[in-house]
């Protein structure tokens, strides 16, 4: 990502050091011509975890200027979860002071660390209640809503507006500072790697709509859960949507051109991703079964014995 200034932005990003190898690294997201208060303070920290490759690491925000919440208690691995409490611990020579821990969702390369470092920092742990009820062994203190607001008091006061954002986990929630227009998007879309939608997790229907509704905001900076913050993340949003409608384009052209006999999600992987390896096809499947899924919802595909077949 550039980070070039240019001047017929309305929103910049600013990187300390300049190196994706250092961390933590500090962002100000916020609009230049904007008066003190529409900038927000934020740290990033990457941590490894065992997310979906290429992508290797899941960031963690720190979001405020005085109170502070983290978002994403990612790590599974002890050094990193070692790496992250420093991390945690140094806020406060900052003047910042950590309040929560919001995990965005329940994947494990989102709350991989989430016992540890809430117990090691005695920080309760904030999350949507379809997050909580995947995490039984976890007390989910405050139960995030759509529209809840984050108040994070201090010289300049945040508010982060808690939108409730389903289609990757059910409980998926993304946090948006309109002062700054700044969105932290969790797994909605990321800088590197793919953002799976698997059944039982996901509904692609109800991850499209959620795309366009985060494209409305008119967001400056997108700050995702995996890779560098996105500048300009609108264009990004109705990418995403527009290349998955055209991958169920793909699949539902498929399924007309079998005809009668109809065909099954494993050979429709073989048609509709013939421009990746083989290697991704298994991963593939899922997101194959996922448009199967919402095609038959729209009343275009209907499944018998395992077959999927024209429905018109
Ligand atoms: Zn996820």
């Amino acid at each position: 990502m550039s980070s070039r200034s240019d001047s017929n932005r309305s929103s910049s990003l600013i990187r300390s050091a300049g190196s994706a190898s250092l961390r933590p690294r500090e962002l100000t997201a916020g609009r230049d011509a904007h008066p003190a208060g529409a900038r927000a303070t934020i740290s990033i920290f990457d941590a490894r975890t065992p997310t979906l490759p290429p992508a290797t690491h899941t960031n963690s925000y720190a979001l405020g200027a005085r109170d502070v919440v983290l978002v994403e208690p990612a790590t599974p691995y002890e050094d990193e979860q070692r790496a992250w409490i420093e991390w945690a611990r140094a806020l406060p020579s900052q003047g910042r002071t950590p309040v929560a821990i919001v995990a965005t969702h329940h994947h494990i390369d989102h709350v991989g660390g989430i016992d540890v470092l809430a117990r090691e920092l005695a920080l309760p742990i904030w999350a949507h209640a379809e997050t909580a009820s995947q995490l039984p062994d976890v007390t989910v203190a405050r139960r995030l809503a759509d529209g809840d607001t984050i108040d994070l008091d201090g010289p300049i006061p945040e508010r982060w507006t808690v939108l409730h954002t389903p289609g990757h986990a059910w409980g998926h929630v993304c946090l948006w500072n309109a002062d700054s227009r700044t969105v932290v998007v969790g797994d909605m879309v990321a800088s590197v790697g793919t953002i799976l939608i698997a059944l039982g997790d996901g509904d692609m229907r109800i991850y499209l709509e959620q795309l366009e509704r985060l494209a409305l905001l008119d967001a400056s900076v997108a700050l995702p859960a995996h890779g560098d913050p996105i500048e300009e993340p609108t264009k990004l949003f109705r990418h995403y949507v527009a290349h998955r409608l055209a991958r169920e384009a793909k699949i539902a052209s498929a399924v007309v051109a079998k005809g009668a006999n109809g065909v099954t999600d494993v050979e429709l992987v073989t048609i509709a991703y013939d421009d990746v390896p083989p290697h991704v096809w298994p991963i593939a499947l899922l997101s194959v079964q996922a448009h199967l899924a919402k095609l038959a919802a729209d009343g275009r595909v209907a499944l018998r014995d395992g077959r999927y077949a024209s429905a018109s």
